[in-house]
């Protein structure tokens, strides 16, 4: 007699119920099924665990005498790398889709779970259990926004599908692993990408009204090295407006609670992650954290060019300077944001230093944040390398 294991009696939560996490949810997916049974251990809001999900993803937890591991996780090599042929309509070049397809195609996988959007609503997220090229594909480019992409976890398990890629960020990859042994799969395979500062689709409405000339006819847009958040028109046509112009004061509470709250900007428990802000632009920058990664990898390395990482400037009076303006929604003249920018941009950090920029300036924001709103849960939630990574600056008494 097999024996029914516990979660499988849980019940998912009603949609439009207040979630265990509360304000803090990101909607990640988990409680939209009956493994919202874990939820107390698995949910990144509720329990930080990085030590321990490390440890068993990884061999180890990250190093925090090495600031590399601080900053960008355990890892064995970062890359910078494009596609020869990129994928069109892809966020960047299309990496993400064609490592995916490529697990599929040769076997490895039987499906990959994947955020496609709905017919009606361009990013409005819509996550899938893809089985085929197509359906990997029709999952390219971001949704910004929260996207529950663990909500398909219970048709892993009825499918009886045994070879699984996830595709996600942080918050979703976290609650994924602290389940990853109760989904009854032979092998995981897991591709991250970096997150920040995602909004719900209500907040993403207000951020493109805020800021583009056309917020209807917005198909793509991301925050940039150059300092400027770029976005692709329907038309093929872009628009650049600058960070420091941004207005900070409208949008200071567009960003999820979540996302306020959250020091996984890396996505340190995938096997593989690919993202942008450490390459210089036009390239992607890619982390291989472990062997399962160095193989995903493998699998393209004919259909990629690459070139070594770079890093140059220094990032630390541009992000204690950063540290009031986030604090306080200071938004400049359009006019002194523009001269900011170009400044920053020919002076300012580059390659992993504008990384370490921005993973600096998001999490001394957030960590006051939760300072201010959640002051009883400081010393648990935020991790030790983000801790150490803070106290390199002075910030505000609160
Ligand atoms: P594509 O081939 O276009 O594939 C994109 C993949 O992303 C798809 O498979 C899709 O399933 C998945 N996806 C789309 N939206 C979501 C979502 N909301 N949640 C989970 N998965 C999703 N990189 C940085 O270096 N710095 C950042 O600050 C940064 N912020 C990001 C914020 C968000 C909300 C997201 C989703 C990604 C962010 N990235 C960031 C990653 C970067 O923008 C690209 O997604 C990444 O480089 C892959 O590009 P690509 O062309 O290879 O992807
Ligand atoms: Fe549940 Fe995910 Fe929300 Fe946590 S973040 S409460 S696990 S849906």
């Amino acid at each position: 007699m097999t024996i029914s294991p516990a979660h499988k009696k849980a019940k998912a939560i009603a949609p439009d119920s207040r979630r265990p996490a509360k304000e803090l949810c990101s909607e990640c997916g988990l409680c939209d099924t009956y493994y919202i049974h874990y939820v107390k251990e698995a949910c990144a809001f509720i329990n930080q665990q990085f030590d321990n999900l490390e440890t068993q993803t990884h061999g180890r937890s990250r190093d925090l005498d090495n600031w590399d591991e601080c900053y960008f996780g355990v890892h064995e090599e970062m890359i910078t790398a494009r596609k020869t042929e990129p994928i069109p309509g892809a966020q960047w070049t299309g990496i993400v889709s064609s490592i995916a397809i490529a697990m599929l195609n040769q076997g490895w996988v039987e499906g990959v779970v994947c955020v496609q959007n709905t017919p009606e609503d361009r990013f409005q997220p819509r996550p899938v259990i893809a089985r085929t090229p197509e359906e990997i594909l029709a999952a390219r480019v971001n949704k910004p926004t929260l996207s529950p992409n663990l909500s398909v976890l219970e048709q892993i398990e009825q499918s009886g599908l045994k070879r699984l890629l996830v595709i996600g960020v942080g918050c979703q990859i976290q609650a994924l692993r602290a389940v990853e042994d109760k989904l009854g799969l032979e092998k995981l395979y897991v591709l991250g990408t970096p997150c920040v500062d995602n909004v719900t689709r209500a907040g993403l409405q207000k951020f493109l009204d805020t800021t583009s000339r056309s917020p209807d006819t917005v198909v793509y847009y991301e925050f940039m090295q150059d300092f400027r958040v770029h976005f692709k028109h329907e038309d093929g046509s872009t628009e650049t407006v600058p960070f420091f112009g941004l207005n900070t004061k409208e949008l200071k509470d567009v960003f999820a609670p979540s996302c306020m709250s959250c020091f996984d900007y890396v996505n340190g428990l995938a096997d593989l992650v690919v993202g942008y802000m450490g390459a210089p632009f036009g390239w992607q920058w890619i982390t291989v954290r472990n062997q399962t990664g160095r193989e995903m990898l493998e699998l393209v390395q004919n259909q990629l060019e690459t070139q070594p990482m770079i890093s140059q400037g220094n990032r630390q009076a541009a992000v204690q300077q950063s540290i009031p303006a986030y604090d306080q929604g200071v938004t400049l003249p359009m006019w002194a944001a523009k001269l900011m920018g170009v400044v920053i941009e020919k002076i300012g950090p580059k390659g992993l230093e504008y990384a370490r920029f921005s993973i600096d300036s998001h999490f001394t924001r957030n960590y006051l944040f939760v300072k201010r709103h959640y002051a009883q849960k400081l010393a648990a939630h935020v991790p030790e390398f983000a801790k150490k990574i803070v106290s390199q600056y002075r910030l505000p008494k609160t």
